[in-house]
């Protein structure tokens, strides 16, 4: 793979080298939250801004504003599961990867530390120091996935929690209550996740549950946005397990919310990786161009690109850093496994073009050193180094989209993936 994702050096910003010709790829500024201010009665909270779109296939550049500033889109989204991205300290997100936006998990952190106790503390920006948006998720997928014992009903999913087996409820009302509690920029509808494969007949039935919480949740949620006007915006979520049919009835359904943006999920469940996109592309089809999709737990570094042709404008995966963690390095040349005999003696960088900390500073063989040893300072620099990859990734397709070369930029990762 010989792709030209060259970040520069300099932390304020990248080059990016397109036919011999320098272009200065502007990273998110620091203070561009100043012109947004969330209590502006006369624009929604968060808004999309559409700056650019291919022609040939859909791709989209924009500006997502949010509560606490703008992102520049399409965008790859760290997960910080407890509040925090596993190991990278926030001032490294922010300053060194230009991280602009996060994601937490509702589940782990209304079972731990409970989403009251962020609130008192002040928010969750507060609590864990991230002065730049947040999306949280509902808390479904977490529920359906971690906890054993639980119970769906149509009120919504009684579980037991996977920490001490204490009981709890998820309605579409109450995960609202707390993702407001925590402060989130960008909350999620409570729907219910379905294992793959399932029946069209389950996969309906489920698909008519997540309309219904979606309207409950929207309904909720405009009620308590009377009483305290909170910051921020609710997505619905949409779902049909693979089944074609019903995303796009999902999709076309859930329009009548007039939602912000619009999100769509249950996928990477274990389905083959064409029957992901393809369920993608049905859904975007149908939602509407001036507001932000949203693909949930996507993808591999070669998959970024094929959601962002099908008009897809945010995603978000644990991939870079459980790899990391797990000692896979994705590079420009592949992927590192960086405990492979062959790295022993290997003073070269993880990536010579990358300009993370770990790849200006160290060799494979001193990473593969603290791999071996069980170090945490591995687990720091691999997760810093595959989130770089994944956010220049991004920065270079955004680019690709505004100087309107997107789909040469596709042939390359589609050649190099081949
Ligand atoms: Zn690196």
């Amino acid at each position: 793979m010989a792709l030209q994702v060259e970040p520069s050096r300099d932390s304020s910003r990248s080059i990016v080298e397109e036919s011999g010709m320098k272009i200065i790829l502007r990273r998110p500024g620091h203070n561009n939250s100043a012109a947004w201010h969330p209590y502006n009665e006369r624009l929604p909270q968060v808004r999309f801004e559409l700056q650019a779109i291919c022609p040939q296939t859909g791709a989209r550049a924009g500006l997502l504003h949010t509560p606490h500033g703008v992102v520049e889109t399409p965008v790859f989204m760290p997960v910080g599961t407890q509040a925090t991205v596993k190991g990278v300290p926030p001032y490294y997100l922010d300053q060194e990867l230009g991280a602009r936006i996060l994601l937490a998990n509702t589940y782990h952190l209304f079972l731990r530390p409970g989403h009251l106790l962020i609130e008192q503390l002040g928010g969750l920006h507060k609590f864990m120091d991230w002065p730049h948006a947040i999306l949280t998720d509902s808390g479904g997928f977490q529920v359906f996935s971690l906890s054993g014992l639980r119970k769906v009903t149509d009120d919504g999913v009684l579980f037991r929690s996977h920490l001490n087996g204490d009981p709890h409820m998820f309605t579409p009302s109450s995960t609202v209550d707390v993702q407001l509690a925590l402060g989130s920029d960008i909350a999620m509808v409570l729907d219910e996740c379905l294992e793959y494969p399932a029946s069209h007949e389950h996969a309906r039935k489920s698909m008519e549950r997540t309309l219904r919480w979606a309207s409950d949740a929207f309904r909720h949620y405009r009620r308590r946005l009377e009483e305290r006007r909170a910051p921020g915006a609710l997505f619905p979520i949409v779902q049909g397990s693979m089944f074609a049919d019903l995303r796009k009835e999902c999709a076309e359904r859930l329009l009548d919310l007039e939602a912000d943006g619009y999100a769509i999920g249950g996928l990477s469940v274990g389905e083959p990786r064409p029957l992901s996109l393809e369920m993608a592309a049905v859904s975007t089809a149908v939602l509407p161009l001036e507001k932000p999709r949203y693909v949930m737990g996507v993808g591999m570094p070669e998959e970024l690109i094929e959601y962002v042709a099908l008009g897809v404008d945010m995603m978000d995966c644990v991939l870079p850093s459980r790899n990391a963690r797990n000692g896979c390095l994705f590079t420009r040349h592949g992927k590192v496994i960086i405990k492979q005999a062959r790295y022993r003696e290997d003073p070269a960088a993880v990536d010579e073009q990358c300009g993370c900390y770990a790849c200006r500073r160290f060799s494979r063989a001193y990473l593969r050193h603290l791999f071996q040893s069980g170090e945490m300072l591995f687990c720091t620099l691999a997760t810093q180094h595959n989130l770089q990859w994944y956010l220049d990734i991004m920065r270079q397709i955004r680019q690709s989209i505004l100087l309107g070369t997107f789909p040469d930029l596709l042939q390359q990762w589609r050649s190099a993936a081949a």
